[in-house]
């Protein structure tokens, strides 16, 4: 996923005390327990889950049946994650032959809802659970057709990591565990479904979709979209759903997506998904972008016009080895997701346009990283900067910072560096086909790293502060950009004061579309925070930041209009938070609204978000109401 919050994690790892049966060695790390998660896998699992939902638009509810096929087991009880969800009944065994069973919610947890525990005979493979939503769901965002590009229809999404599918669906919802699945869904007939599996190409009218996902995936993997979408082939074995009105751009904006595959499976080995599609959603989508395999989930401030932002595809896609194949076996582990993500990312995206541009992303990454370590070291927790996170009785979106992503990826590119990319690269693809369809600890990496790279080689690394120590360590690589630093001088003639009148002028007649938009982010972010608001008033005329600038540099505008107190950019700043419900975006706009010393700007900020918290998901609005309460 892509990208994060500077909020919320995670627990510890226990031994499990029930010796596992022979299915369950071969499908989840034997010996973890996942402390996000109720379901105990170790002693009864879902092998195949089966989905008949009705999507309900009217009343924004999901009614529907899980029908799990459970592992072989020698327990009387199996326990599932629910939360938000009204449990109708529970029955054992196979359709047509249904019986009741007992079972019991237990007490809700606001972090991990409740376990819904039900009881089984040992010969009881087949359980089905009757539920429907409510409004306490965190995973469904139901959309007003106000809010969709087209204005006509509803809208529907699901997100479901980290431990948000629990309330939409009753399953053991951890990492822990993979399953395959199928689904039966009923929608308006004027809109069409999609799912994290194969997919249709068209709609129907009869609004009835069938799916099927037969690789084992993760259950934070499962997700569905439903809207006014129609699908255009981007080339072989990839295309890409929108609604009507976005087709065309996205098609042009994902044009290079064939080429990102190719050159993913010329690095690391073959797609094992079969199909590469990606569904636009609308402006609320918390994320740049979500992995779901077969089908990305992207948000639409991706379409910049010029092809700046794609990486996110190329992160999205390279989470097909990363993360979807190789999994985190809790959310402790998710640098081994996200780092591996960022590294593979940057890799794909150098072999499509050259080194230069891909070190300039890495750089942009790096500007982040320097700021969230200093964030941190000064934080309550100076500890989140370990690769490998602690969070005892946190969220897992707590995790969910740039240390996972960018030092996870630092850490790979001075491995990369220390023993040579021949020698790293077939590393890398020996470890995502060792571990296909698995789920892997911190510790099972290290031992593989150790005993794969490091002692055949006879080389030294300091992996363990890397992995275990606060802060970045010292030999971790560098990178520099002859682009990047030439934006650096010119911001530095804006600071100059007097500020050197001539190199500005000459910089104000270029026009926006002279630089990408790492180079205008690293201009912004240089620039001083006591700039003269007349000066800023000069450059939003001459390169329309507020105004027509693509979310990503409006976000390191707005925060440098909020910094040098130019209060004139205030109406675009309140269009920009009520539209975009991306929270990398948002978030560190109210952040820097919250932490301004100019009046009025934390009652802004307030009001901003009274305006804009319906069009944001449960991730982004909960993120920016504890953020608000902060103050
Ligand atoms: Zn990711």
């Amino acid at each position: 996923m892509r990208y994060f919050s500077l909020l919320l994690l995670i627990f510890v790892l226990f031994a499990c005390n029930s010796e596992p049966i022979e299915a369950d060695k071969k499908n989840t790390s034997s010996k973890t327990q996942d402390p996000h998660s109720y379901a105990n896998v170790h002693e009864i699992r879902t092998e195949h889950l089966h989905l008949e939902l009705d999507v309900n638009f009217d009343n924004q509810t999901i009614y529907g049946v899980a029908r799990h096929t459970m592992s072989k087991h020698k327990t009387s009880e199996a326990i599932f994650d629910v939360k938000g969800l009204e449990i109708m009944k529970v029955t054992l065994g196979k359709e047509g032959k249904e019986k009741a069973t007992e079972y019991s919610v237990g007490k809700n947890d606001e972090l991990l809802g409740a376990p819904l525990k039900v009881k089984v005979g040992k010969n009881d493979r087949n359980i089905n659970i009757y539920y429907k939503t409510t409004e306490a769901t965190e995973a469904l965002d139901w959309l007003p057709p106000s809010l969709t590009a087209g204005k006509e229809h509803p809208f529907l999404y699901t997100q479901g990591q980290a431990i948000l599918t629990r309330s939409w669906i009753p399953l053991q919802d951890t990492p822990l565990s993979r399953i395959t699945y199928s689904a039966d869904i009923t929608v308006p007939s004027d809109l069409m479904a999609v799912m994290s599996s194969k997919n249709p190409t068209e709609r129907n009218d009869a609004g009835e979709y069938h799916f099927e996902m037969n690789q084992p995936i993760p259950a934070y993997l499962i997700a569905m979209a439903v809207g006014n979408l129609e699908y255009v082939s981007l080339g072989n074995k990839c295309g890409v759903y929108a609604e009507p009105q976005l087709t065309a751009s996205a098609a042009y904006e994902f044009q290079d997506v064939p080429k990102m595959m190719q050159a993913a499976e010329e690095l690391y080995g073959d797609y094992q998904w079969d199909q590469y599609d990606i569904v636009l959603l609308p402006y609320s989508f918390p994320f740049g972008g979500m992995e779901n395999p077969r089908l990305t989930f992207a948000n639409p401030t991706l379409l910049a016009g010029d092809q700046s932002l794609v990486s996110v595809i190329a992160h999205e896609l390279a989470h097909s080895w990363s993360g979807n194949l190789v999994t985190n076996a809790t959310w402790n582990d998710f640098w081994l997701n996200e780092g591996f993500t960022v590294y593979f990312e940057n890799r794909i995206m150098e072999k499509l346009y050259g080194k230069e541009t891909a070190d300039i992303l890495a750089l942009i990454e790096f500007q982040d990283l320097t700021v969230a370590l200093e964030d941190m070291a000064a934080s309550e927790h100076p500890e989140d900067t370990h690769l490998k996170l602690e969070l005892d009785h946190r969220s897992p979106d707590e995790g969910m910072t740039d240390i996972p992503y960018v030092k996870g990826a630092y850490f790979l590119r001075t491995l990369e560096q220390k023993v040579g990319r021949p020698k790293m690269d077939a590393f890398l693809e020996r470890y995502f086909s060792e571990f296909a369809f698995k789920t892997i600890t911190t510790a099972d990496f290290e031992t593989y790293l150790t005993e794969n790279l490091l002692k055949p080689n006879k080389i030294q690394f300091n992996t363990k502060e890397w992995i275990y120590e606060n802060g970045l360590p010292e030999n971790c690589t560098e990178i520099t950009s002859n682009r990047l630093d030439d934006m650096i001088e010119t911001a530095q003639a804006f600071n100059a004061v007097p500020a050197q009148k001539q190199k500005i002028s000459s910089f104000l007649v270029k026009k926006r579309s002279d630089f990408i938009t790492q180079e205008w982010q690293t201009f912004i972010r240089n620039l001083d925070h006591n700039l003269d608001p007349a000066l800023m008033g000069q450059l939003d005329k001459a390169f329309e930041f507020s105004t027509n600038a693509n979310p990503a540099i409006k976000s390191d505008w707005f925060k440098l209009c909020v910094r040098t107190g130019y209060t004139a950019a205030r109406p675009e700043m309140k269009a920009y938070l009520c539209k975009i419900g991306r929270r990398w975006f948002i978030e560190s706009v109210y952040q820097c609204l919250v932490d301004s010393d100019t009046e009025g700007d934390y009652e802004f900020a307030l009001e901003v978000f009274e305006a804009a918290k319906n069009n944001y998901h449960y991730v982004s609005r909960s993120t920016i109401e504890a953020l608000l309460k902060k103050n």
